[in-house]
């Protein structure tokens, strides 16, 4: 605050800046406009061009007050090329006095056509005499807010450009290099330029975002960004993990044992993690790979190397569901290799959880599978080496950073995997999520064949249901997923429990279950285990089954009321079938009428099965900040850049990064300073 100093401006004001995010010199500087007006130009009532605000200037000749069809004030403006009509709604009795006839006015808004002629409808107005200056620049329109006015800003701008003699706040960070290898104007011009364009500046350009001024202040964004990537990436790289050599022992029996091989590129991937855990620096890697490409058994790879070389693993998952399943599919591939395997949840039996910890503690159990439980305090492991997070999205990052912190003891950065079937997209992989190392399955196993997706109106209900029952006949499984209720969990659970009692009527041949979030542990995985010996033919659930449920003989799935639901969630669900060999079909079932939102959503899904595709449109839709969910807090978020758009930029930013790093380490420190301040020091795992 200190730099926004009294001198400057009032304490009042200096609170509201901050609630604009202005706390010091360089943040007002950032403080960019919207948009512009341009005032710096008259035209003649008859020429001014309709569809932009244009200002015209002239006498009012005529004033009236009228109480049809609207009250409202109107006068008429003649400049001698034509008469223009003015009409303000909302007016004041000082208005309404002020502008009588004879008195000259300066008019800024949008011509348009109306009744009796052309017509401004609540232009910006202001009295002027004959010859009164036009503005020299085109006037900056800025983010307000309430009690902080256009014109305050405006000024408090103008106090701060006018400081030429504040060399740190306009010096370039960047070398001249740089500057022109990518073409980019200098620091202080670009400011100047953006807060007071001259005229000869094409509004079209600032508007869009795309003038070279702006150009450098992306660039600058990015450059910042991708600078505390790389300086976390390097600190990283001067922390000590374990070696953990490829012994080739273990990792074979498991292979040897399956029925399937690997995909090539699940090879691929399991060899670049394989290589992360051999080097002396804590692996950081996410694994990426669309729902059924099969990241379980190239985590349980990885696991196994850490094994054979003594330490243990941990391995993270977001819901008891999908732990129990983990769980249980790693015990049945690592049991027959003489393993024991620790499972911990939240509502655990105490003598169960006592004696999982002990086997944990004592480095019996070489691996831990569970849910948010493992990272509590009560959890001590031996020699933790490896910590696998499946859904890393649903963790933050200090969930993480505790259960990482459980290596420790030994001195060291257990090394780190994170599984995403969430695919981020290419722009976002390169900056907000560039401090981490990426590997991609972008195969699926073979022999399966694609869903297919039909989307059918609710009022088809009775249709569906009969599809069931001939899907059940022949000998396949159904899941029936219940609406979603994002306001209320009990409504939700309601209309579950009725969505069950219906299906259980209409097609009481079948056998049918219910599986929801509020089930106790214990009830819940009885339920899974039933539908997974094909015991249930009908499971009735909530999103509960969401991520990573695995049923390959479930090949139908209906999703009520799907046009509530969003991108990846439907993505994701419908990912729960089509895994064994037989076509899976997924109806979503919607009811109208929909929103512009959702019927751009279903569309999308409908017509696309490629999980990165539809994550690339999920980001158009709703822009990084939603999309990056919980990794978000604590990374600042790009304010200027529009990734897509701004593409060029980014991997500009990205190839200068290292080499600004190690040739312009003050420059680097200035620039990370100025932009992240102490955001930079954010914590990262
Ligand atoms: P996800 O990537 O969604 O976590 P899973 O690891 O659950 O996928 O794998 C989905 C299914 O595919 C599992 O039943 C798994 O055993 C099977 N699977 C994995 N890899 C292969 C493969 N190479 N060939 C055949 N089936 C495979
Ligand atoms: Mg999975």
């Amino acid at each position: 605050m200190s730099v926004l100093n009294a001198a400057f401006t009032s304490k009042q004001i200096l609170e509201k800046l901050s609630r604009l995010g202005i706390t010091n010199r360089f943040d007002l500087l950032l403080h960019l406009p919207l948009r512009y007006e341009d005032e710096t130009h008259l035209y003649p009532i008859s020429d001014a061009p309709g569809g932009k605000a244009v200002q015209v200037e002239g006498q009012i000749i005529h004033n009236e007050v009228l109480s049809k069809p609207r009250r409202q004030l109107v006068f008429q403006v003649a400049d001698g090329s034509g008469v223009l009509f003015v009409r303000l709604f909302n007016f004041y009795g000082s208005q309404r006095k002020a502008y009588t006839v004879g008195k000259r006015v300066r008019l800024l808004g949008e011509i348009r056509q109306g009744f009796y002629g052309v017509e401004m409808i609540h232009p910006k107005c202001r009295m002027v005499r004959k010859g009164d200056p036009l503005a020299e620049s085109l006037t900056p329109v800025y983010p307000a807010t309430v009690g902080l006015s256009q014109q305050t800003i405006r000024g408090l701008l103008e106090q701060l450009l006018g400081d030429y003699e504040n060399k740190e706040l306009f010096a370039d960070t960047l070398p001249d290099s740089i500057l022109a290898h990518y073409q980019l104007t200098g620091f202080k011009d670009s400011m100047m330029l953006l807060h007071k364009p001259p005229p000869c500046v094409s509004a079209d350009l600032l508007q869009a975002r795309t003038h070279p001024a702006w150009r450098r202040i992306k660039f600058d964004e990015l450059l910042a960004q991708q600078l505390s990537m790389r300086l976390h990436y390097r600190q990283r790289r001067s922390r000590n993990a374990p070696e953990l050599m490829a012994k080739n022992k273990l990792t074979k029996a498991l292979l040897a044992s399956l029925n399937f091989g690997l995909t090539n590129a699940q090879k691929k991937t399991l060899a670049e993690v394989s290589q992360d855990l051999v080097s002396p620096h804590p692996m950081q890697r996410l694994l990426q790979g669309d729902v059924g490409s099969g990241k379980t058994i190239v985590a349980a790879l990885a696991a196994l190397q850490v094994i054979e070389n003594g330490y243990q693993v941990a391995i993270m998952a977001p819901t008891e569901i999908l732990a129990e399943q983990h769980y249980r599919k790693l015990s049945a591939w690592l049991e027959p290799l003489g393993l024991s395997i620790a499972w911990l949840f939240g509502r655990q039996k105490k003598k169960q959880r006592s004696a999982a910890l002990a086997d944990i503690a004592a480095g019996k159990a070489m691996l831990a599978v569970g849910t948010h439980a493992l990272f509590q305090e009560q959890v001590e492991f031996d020699r933790l080496g490896l910590t696998i997070i499946d859904e890393q999205h649903r963790f933050g990052v200090h969930q993480r950073l505790a259960l990482s912190q459980k290596g420790k003891k030994n001195g060291f950065v257990p090394h780190q995997l994170m599984m995403s079937a969430t695919p981020i997209p290419r722009t976002l992989s390169m900056s907000y999520y560039a401090d981490l190392d990426v590997s991609v399955i972008d195969e699926l196993p073979p022999g399966r064949t694609p869903v297919i997706t039909k989307l059918i109106a609710e009022s088809r209900r009775h249709e569906i249901i009969m599809r069931i029952r001939n899907v059940c006949h022949a000998g396949k499984q159904v899941y029936w997923v219940c609406p979603l209720i994002e306001e209320s969990e009990t409504l939700q659970l309601k209309t579950a429990m009725e969505t069950y009692e219906t299906l259980c009527q209409a097609l009481s041949d079948l056998k049918i279950g219910l599986v929801h979030g509020r089930l106790q542990a214990q009830e819940k995985s009885a339920v899974m285990r039933l539908f997974q010996e094909g015991e249930i033919q009908l499971l009735v659930a909530t999103t509960v089954i969401e991520v990573g449920v695995d049923v390959p003989n479930a090949s139908l799935m209906v999703i009520e009321h799907a046009e509530r639901m969003g991108l990846s969630q439907l993505h994701q669900l419908r990912g729960r079938i089509g895994r064994g060999t037989n076509a899976g079909i997924c109806i979503l079932m919607y009811q109208e009428p929909l929103s512009e939102i959702a019927r751009t959503r279903l569309k999308i899904i409908f017509e696309h099965a490629d999980g990165f595709e539809i994550a690339r449109q999920d980001l158009n839709l709703r822009g990084p900040g939603e999309f990056l969910g919980v990794r978000q807090s604590g990374v600042p978020m790009l304010r200027f850049t529009d990734l897509d758009k701004d593409f060029d930029l980014l991997e500009a930013a990205q190839s200068v990064a290292d080499e600004f790093l190690s040739k312009h380490p003050h420059l680097a420190q200035q620039h990370l300073q100025r932009w992240l301040g102490e955001k930079s020091e954010y914590l990262r795992v």
